[in-house]
Formats: C-alpha cells, sequence, structure tokens
C-alpha cells in the first residue's frame, strides 16, 4: 500500500485537472487563508465588533450595540442579494434551494417565485467566496432584521446599508481597527501549522521557486509571516529566506489581468519606488501584473502553480486570464470530510431507499398501464355486447386500483423518508445551510466552481508534504454519465 493511501481524507489533494509537478517550476503562495491559517471565530468577531461601532459613529441607531455576532450562521458560498436582504443557497444548476431573509428562512413558495420562476442570474448577487464575507454578511442579516423589526429607524434601503457596510469595513481595515488588534495578539488569530516550513522546505529542495502574492499590504505581510515562519527552521531565521519573490499590495483579481508596474518597498521606511527591469530575492515588491511578473522571471504561465483560497480572486483569475495552474485551498473540507465519512451509513441508506423508491415507481407504472388497458378493452367489449367479459376486466380493475393506491401511498412513504433523511444529513453538516460542495443531493454552485477552475484542490496547504514535489496528479474525472 502506497504510503498516500493511508492518508486520511481530508489529508488527500483531490484532482479535477491533471497536473504534473514535475513541469511546475514555480508555486506562487496567497497569505491570508492560505499559509496564514486564522481562528476564524475570534477574527471574524473582531471585524464584525470593529464594523459595528463604525456604523454607529456614522449616526445609525445606537441599540445597533446590541446586535449579536453568530459565528455559525453562515457558510462561504452562499450569494446574497442586496436588493432584497436576502441570502441564498444555489445548486450547480442554478437553482435557489435554500433562502434567508435576515435570520427568516423564507418558504418555498417565497423563494420560487423570487428566483427559480425564470431563469436566474448569479452574477446579479454577491457571493461570498472569502471567510472575510461572513462576518460581513452576518452583520447585514442583522441589521436586515433590525431594520424589520423596527421600521422607520433606519431610512435606507438595504442594498445602501451594505454600500455603508462595504465602506465601513473598508475604514475598519484602514484605519487600523482591525489589523492593530489582531498584530497585537497574533496567537489568538492565527494557527500555526508545524507542518508548512516542512512542506515549504521540500519544494525549495526539489528545485521549485517560491513566491509570496498577497493583497495585505507589508507591514501586516511581515508581522504575520514572522509569526508563522519567523522561528520555523533554524536553516531559515528569516521568513523571507523562503521565497524567491515577495509582492504584497498585489490587487487580485486585477493582478492577473492590469498592467500595473512592480514597486519596490522600502522596508525601513515603508515608501515606495519604482522597480527597476528585475525582481530580486531579499527585496519586497508591491502592485504589479502577472504578466510582468512572467517576463521578468522566465516563466511559462503553464509553469506556475498558484495557490490561495479565493475562488474568484486567486483562482478563476488566475487560471482564466494568465493560464496560471491553480490549487485551491478549502479549508472547510477538514471539518466536513470527517463529518461526512460519519454519515456515509447515512448516504447509503439514502441510496438503498432511492433504489427502492424506482422499484415501487415502476411496478406502479405497471399497475397503472394494465388498469388503463383493462377499462379500455372492458368498454370495446361492453360495446360489443360482451357485458361478461366487460364486468370481468372491471373486477379485476377494482383490486388493480386497490393495490395501485397501496403502492401510491408506499411511494409518497417513501419519498418523504429520503427527503427527511437528506435534511437530516445536511443539518448534520451545517444547521442551516448544510455542506459546502452540496445541495441535498446535488452539488452546489460552489462546488461547480472549485471543479471548473481549481486544477487541485486541498484542506489546507501543509497536505502538498504528503505527496513528491514532482508527483503526477491524475484527474479521473472526466466520465460522462453516458460512460459509466
Ligand atoms: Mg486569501
Amino acid at each position: 500500500m502506497s504510503k498516500r493511501n493511508k492518508l486520511e481524507k481530508w489529508q488527500k489533494v483531490f484532482v479535477n485537472r491533471s497536473l504534473n509537478m514535475g513541469n511546475i517550476r514555480a508555486i506562487g503562495f496567497d497569505m491570508d487563508h492560505t499559509l496564514a491559517m486564522y481562528n476564524r471565530e475570534a477574527f471574524e468577531a473582531l471585524a464584525f465588533r470593529a464594523t459595528l461601532q463604525k456604523f454607529i459613529d456614522a449616526g445609525y441607531p445606537a441599540e445597533l450595540e446590541g446586535l449579536q455576532f453568530k459565528p455559525e450562521f453562515l457558510i462561504r458560498g452562499l450569494l446574497v442579494d442586496m436588493d432584497r436582504g436576502n441570502i441564498l443557497k444555489v445548486d450547480g444548476h442554478k437553482y435557489v434551494k435554500t433562502a434567508f431573509h435576515g435570520h427568516t428562512r423564507l418558504d418555498k413558495e417565497t423563494r420560487h417565485k423570487l428566483y427559480n420562476s425564470e431563469s436566474f442570474k448569479a452574477y446579479e448577487f454577491l457571493s461570498m467566496d472569502s471567510f472575510f464575507a461572513l462576518s460581513e454578511v452576518q452583520l447585514f442579516a442583522e441589521i436586515v432584521d433590525y431594520m424589520k423589526s423596527n421600521p422607520g429607524k433606519i431610512q435606507k434601503s438595504f442594498r445602501e446599508v451594505y454600500a455603508d457596510l462595504r465602506k465601513f469595513i473598508d475604514k475598519s481595515h484602514a484605519d487600523g481597527s482591525i489589523k492593530d488588534e489582531v498584530l497585537r495578539n497574533p496567537e489568538k488569530f492565527f494557527i500555526r501549522d508545524r507542518h508548512l516550513a516542512t512542506m515549504l522546505i521540500r519544494t525549495m529542495d526539489a528545485g521549485k521557486h517560491l513566491f509570496l502574492l498577497t493583497n495585505s499590504n507589508w507591514p501586516y505581510t511581515n508581522a504575520v509571516m514572522t509569526f508563522l515562519l519567523g522561528d520555523a527552521s533554524s536553516d531559515f531565521p528569516d521568513w523571507r529566506q523562503y521565497f524567491r519573490y515577495v509582492i504584497v499590495g498585489s490587487g487580485k483579481p486585477g493582478f492577473f489581468t492590469g498592467s500595473q508596474p512592480f514597486y519596490e518597498v522600502v522596508t525601513q521606511s515603508n515608501l515606495l519606488t519604482a522597480a527597476a527591469g528585475s525582481l530580486e530575492q531579499g527585496k519586497i515588491y508591491q502592485g504589479g501584473n502577472a504578466q510582468l511578473l512572467q517576463n521578468l522571471t522566465g516563466f511559462r504561465g503553464d509553469e506556475i502553480l498558484y495557490v490561495g483560497d479565493h475562488i474568484y480572486g486567486d483562482i478563476i483569475r488566475s487560471k482564466g486570464s494568465v493560464n496560471w495552474r491553480t490549487l485551491l485551498v478549502v479549508e472547510e473540507l477538514e471539518k466536513e470530510l470527517l463529518k461526512l465519512e460519519e454519515l456515509r451509513p447515512a448516504l447509503q441508506s439514502i441510496y438503498t431507499r432511492i433504489g427502492e423508491r424506482e422499484v415501487c415507481d415502476e411496478e406502479l407504472q405497471i399497475l397503472r398501464s394494465k388498469i388503463a388497458s383493462n377499462a379500455r378493452q372492458a368498454k370495446i367489449a361492453t360495446d360489443r355486447g360482451d357485458a361478461r367479459k366487460g364486468q370481468h376486466l372491471l373486477a379485476e380493475n377494482e383490486k388493480l386500483l386497490e393495490k395501485a393506491h397501496e403502492k401510491q401511498a408506499l411511494l409518497v412513504g417513501i419519498d418523504e423518508e429520503i427527503k427527511q433523511a437528506i435534511a437530516e444529513r445536511e443539518a448534520n453538516v451545517h444547521p442551516v445551510w448544510g455542506s459546502l460542495m452540496k445541495v441535498g443531493l446535488e452539488r452546489s454552485r460552489f462546488a461547480n466552481q472549485v471543479e471548473s477552475y481549481a486544477c487541485i484542490y486541498t484542506a489546507r496547504v501543509s497536505n502538498l508534504r504528503f505527496y513528491s514535489p514532482f508527483k503526477r496528479f491524475t484527474s479521473y474525472h472526466d466520465i460522462l454519465p453516458h460512460e459509466v
């Protein structure tokens, strides 16, 4: 048995599109939620409170202060209808399966009328791709509820409130209300992964060039990376020694499509100067763009693997615009895969019941055909004067009808059981929204995006250490329904 087969599921790298690591010469890493794992509850609570304070400072009712941060309410991959104050979970066929107005679940009829009765345009809604969106949208849901129960106290539309929310969050980041607090107590806000350095060193030893490409600014990046890697290995006392290139304030996703030049960060003073025609190890760069990075380093797009957690900002753009290969870190998988493993028997029994339903349904169809055929023949017999045959057939139909009713009732019962079992299984993964990747037994919209844009994906970046840096990741994924 190979070492990989012994891995737990949450330690594995999953393959959507075959990727030969032997062809990869450079690996770029995002920082937040990729190299740096956050203690999300602590961080989101901080962001929630800091942003809420900005609402009150800006003249919103002071009683908003009583709003509570609820870390478990939301998951990533949801959509926000900013006009109506609703939050939606959508399956891969753009069918809205769950919808909430604030914290109130919309009934099936309302949900259907609003979202499923005509073609659903996902781009009209805000996609909750990043972890930072969780506390943001939760605060939005709290204010939506407040506006409902206190009509007239906030004289704005939901969309205007959302625009304020965005503004206040940016302000909280810019004025240090969030970051200063994080950097004061990094051990409270970050989870150190002791395998991170091991993974990076193994990859470097294999001759790959590593680079850091983050939207965070230099002081924050330096503080976080020092906390994560500063004393992780005596061979690399400075975290910058792990990375051939360090690019901060990159402005992704614009980085992948734009033409901004690189600036050198003069680290002592944090000032910028225009960078000369090359990128050097040990220096810090800001801005830039992907095409220029390729030109200056000599790496082709498909020789670069980019590792990030943000499906749009890190993955969709890097793959779509410059053809970089992509590894998506989906942190939630760690917990979810454990849970889903636990729930495997439940899923199997759901599929068994679905099989039984199909058999039952077929039997019912056969009965119905027989009843229809008997009725037709009875009429013909009676019309031809053979009353006895007609009556005989109708009498047989009485019995068949009874059987059909029993089957019908059985079918309804099985259907209800299946529905119940699916709902229970979902609620076991997350009480409100179910699994990140699934909607019932269907794929979620998020799962569809992961499949389309991430060449490979895994729960945490250090899982790469379980695989050779020259590993050929092979997809067995291109099988169509007619090939099974
Ligand atoms: Mg990130």
